[in-house]
């Protein structure tokens, strides 16, 4: 081979699963030349370079015929057995022979190893992070993926996001793509790649379309993804992309619905962590823009406080070339999709106001008659911040200090402790925040989907927690978790019952366990854990300790416990493990409050984007779409839909507590699953230090266990994990029953010749399957080895 063949092992190895099926199916009648170059796999490779790629048929030939070439029919008949035994198309895990998680993982830690990076769980695809830029993703794969079926190409994120584009359109159904993960697994990468090869497909007329549906991803991602400890870009919030197509399956538009923005993280983060990406961003392209001043930020490090300093943005920010591109990509993103001129520019005034404020500090004062007031030592700072709020600086640092509280028909004026006065600051920021985050979205969402249509949806959701310290935020993503969950293990059972009924194999067969008793302890009403928690907040009185009582006291569940030594603590048993949380500050973080005065001096702004982020309660209320499902799958779903539906649904923001918000968008967000055909991509963590090619079998086995693929792979152990066709069966056992060289008919009464000469006990003939448990395959590789 030529040294010029572009890494030509690795393509070969591509092939290996393409040759033995060729073989097998195909013994006598090897592939030419001419033949491998019409695969599209071929076509693709090597730059499309003619020359290298007759080259690289010739190499796979070569291989090729240094299995087969063999002088006798006998020598050739034992080959072809070989291979029929050794081929085992490893890129679908439930076609192993054994089924067991030493097995999987061996597996798949030698296709990591070959820079295989996604293989299939029948229809699920998992997707190892590869921790390096692969050259898989370019446009030519696009083409190589588009309309191929499945056993076409090797496993890829293309061959998902194809299968839903083609179900959306032949099927006419709307499709979603649910990806799952721990942190840093890949999820945001996968959503970025499904949403490439989707805008292709989808051949937006109009470029420009197709480059704003690229744009919305970092653009949102700007504002609600941060450096962690674990991930550079972590996305703090959930994520639901439609991408809306016409019934020919054009693309038209695109549409996010964001779930549980982590607002906290504007006022506090942990150490090594980071504030949102774009407080970096418009400090650094404000700054080469010139125009820090303008928005009011001191190009100098700003004033910070020991306890403060997390608030502030460093100097070096400043300096750094990756924050000020984004920030231009940024800009030309906001231009791109649509947002004024103005609206931007109140978008940069409200994040610096934000930035600002955080230096306000408080100092307590005592006069004569009280003891706890406090004022604003650092005017300069609340003069900054109120005016970049168009808004007069006495009026924040009265709603700020103090409080109307209103009591048997008459307003009284309560004077705020230092505490308090900072704690009201901070809701204040984190209501600005999250209120702004929101408006972006809906903005966007006005700006680029202006048509209903047929739609993918693709959800990009934080994975499962478990920290050393677990607290109100872990609690609501687990449960979204299980919820979801839920809905996997749904749809999986269903299809299983599916495949059995329509080949009229009994399906009691199927069985799996079920998580619904955990998520009805949630959000069961009344008496569900959401539900007693919001019952617990409308108590000025409550305190974290009486909320744990309340929790000992109505929870009756095997899946919910107090530890004896251990306090203002519950342990849950959720389906990926157990989980002891820390209810220190649950009912604060349930109540979310934000005192009613500082609303109603935002509203008195002359800043028009803030006068409507305040005005109208943001509140995603409303009717749900009444759903009527035939289906059992989703009927169970929509079940537990109901059972969320809170009676207080259309109650104002002020009232409205995080949990029943919560409650309120998770089954919005199945409401928009359930109507649609799911696929499922489970992102898997290879190891700890994000390095390319190192392989961790405990951290992986863990992620597939909690991930429900080994339950996945289970429940077809515990079924018929092979169901194979009559034609491919007898295709493969023949020898068991009939001489070498005859090749019987491909019928069903030659499929039970086989199997009753081979002495199997257990199987079930379908109506053109036959399915067998696992080690019935053994057994059946054991005989043929023999014969
Ligand atoms: P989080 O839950 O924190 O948001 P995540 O699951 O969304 O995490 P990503 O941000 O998608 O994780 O991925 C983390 C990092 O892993 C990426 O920044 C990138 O460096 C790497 N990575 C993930 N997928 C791929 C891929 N297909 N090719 C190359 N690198 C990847
Ligand atoms: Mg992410």
């Amino acid at each position: 081979p030529s040294p010029t063949l572009r890494n030509p092992e690795e393509w070969c190895r591509s092939f290996n699963y393409f040759i033995s099926q060729c073989l097998i199916k195909d013994f006598e009648a090897r592939p030419s030349v001419t033949h491998l170059l019409e695969h599209p796999f071929i076509k693709q490779a090597q730059g499309k370079d003619v020359a290298l790629q007759q080259q690289l048929a010739a190499l796979i030939l070569e291989q090729q015929e240094a299995g087969c070439k063999t002088k006798t029919k006998h020598e050739r008949i034992n080959t072809r057995k070989t291979l029929i035994i050794e081929s085992c198309p490893d890129d679908d895990l439930v076609n192993l022979e054994f089924l067991d998680e030493e097995t999987i993982i061996s597996h798949l830690q030698k296709r990591y190893d070959e820079l295989q990076v996604y293989t299939y769980v029948g229809d699920i695809l998992i997707a190892l992070n590869p921790f390096q830029n692969l050259s898989i993703y370019s446009p030519q794969f696009s083409k190589l993926y588009h309309g191929m079926k499945r056993a076409d190409n090797p496993p890829h994120i293309f061959a998902t996001a194809d299968a839903a584009y083609r179900g959306m359109v032949t099927f006419c159904k709307d499709q979603c793509i649910i990806i799952s993960g721990e942190s840093g697994a890949g999820k945001t990468e996968s959503a970025h790649l499904i949403v490439q090869h989707l805008t292709f497909l989808g051949k937006a007329n109009n470029r420009t379309l197709r480059e704003k549906i690229l744009q919305v991803n970092p653009l949102v991602e700007a504002f609600g993804n941060a450096c962690t400890a674990i991930n550079d870009n972590s996305s703090r919030f959930g994520k639901y992309l439609e991408m809306k197509f016409t019934p020919t399956g054009a693309v038209i538009g695109a549409k996010i619905s964001e779930y549980l923005l982590e607002k906290s993280r504007v006022i506090k983060q942990a150490t090594g962590e980071k504030n949102f990406h774009i407080f970096y961003y418009i400090y650094a392209g404000l700054y080469h823009q010139d125009k820090l001043k303008t928005y009011s930020l001191p190009d100098r490090t700003p004033p910070r406080s020991e306890q403060h300093q997390h608030r502030t943005v460093m100097q070096d920010i400043v300096s750094s070339k990756l924050y000020k591109e984004q920030f231009d990509a940024i800009q030309e993103g906001f231009r791109n999709i649509g947002f004024t001129e103005e609206e931007v520019n109140s978008v940069y005034r409200i994040l610096s106001a934000i930035l600002n404020t955080g230096n306000i500090e408080f100092a307590s004062i005592t006069t004569q008659h009280q003891t706890d007031k406090s004022e604003v030592p650092n005017a300069e700072a609340l003069e900054t911040a109120a005016s970049l709020l168009s808004i007069g600086p006495e009026e924040l640092q009265e709603a700020l200090t103090s409080q109307c509280v209103v009591t048997r028909g008459e307003t009284i004026i309560r004077t705020n402790t230092v505490d308090k006065a900072a704690d009201v600051r901070d809701a204040m920021s984190k209501a600005l925040y999250g209120r702004l985050f929101s408006w972006i979205v809906n903005r966007i969402n006005s700006l680029l989907c202006k048509h209903s249509g047929m739609n993918v949806g693709i959800l990009d959701i934080f994975g499962f927690e478990n920290f050393k310290k677990n607290s109100f935020e872990q609690l609501c993503i687990n449960i979204a978790n299980e919820q979801i969950q839920f809905y996997f293990n749904q749809h999986i059972f269903a299809l299983e019952q599916m495949e059995y009924q329509s080949e009229g194999v009994d399906a009691s067969l199927v069985e799996y366990e079920d998580n619904r008793p955990i998520l009805d302890m949630f959000l069961q009403k009344p008496m569900g854990l959401l539900s007693l928690m919001d019952e617990e907040s409308r108590f000025p009185q409550a305190t974290d300790q009486t909320l744990v009582d309340k929790f000992e006291d109505n929870l009756r569940c095997k899946y919910f416990w107090i530890p004896k030594r251990v306090e203002l603590c519950f342990g849950i048993q959720h389906y990926a493990g157990k989980v002891m949380y820390n209810v220190n500050g649950f009912l604060e973080k349930n109540r979310d409050t934000l005192p009613a005065d500082i609303v109603v001096v935002l509203r008195t702004s002359e800043n028009k984007l803030l006068q409507q982020l305040f005005s109208s309660p943001l509140t995603k209320t409303g009717r749900l779409r009444q759903l009527s499902m035939k289906n059992i799958e989703m009927k169970t779903i929509v079940d537990t839909m109901e059972m969320m539906r809170h009676p207080e649904e259309t109650t104002s923001m002020r009232r409205q507590t995080v949990a029943s918000y919560f409650r309120y968008s998770l089954m919005d967000l199945l409401s928009k699953m359930v109507v649609g055909q799911p696929h499922f991509v489970r992102c898997i963590k290879p190891n700890d230090d994000r390095q390319a090619l190192r392989f961790c079998k405990e951290r992986v086995m863990v992620q597939l266990r909690y991930t429900g693929i080994l339950e996945t792979v289970n429940i077809r152990r515990q079924g018929y994990s092979h169901r194979i066709t009559f034609e491919e069966f007898v295709n493969r056992y023949y020898y068991l029953a009939f001489r070498a060289h005859q090749m019987p008919e491909t019928s069903r009464e030659n499929a039970v010749a086989i199997l009753q000469r081979a002495k199997l006990e257990g199987w079930v003939l379908g109506t053109t399957k036959v399915f067998l448990r696992y080690y019935h395959v053994e057994q059946l590789n054991l005989l043929l080895r023999e014969v």
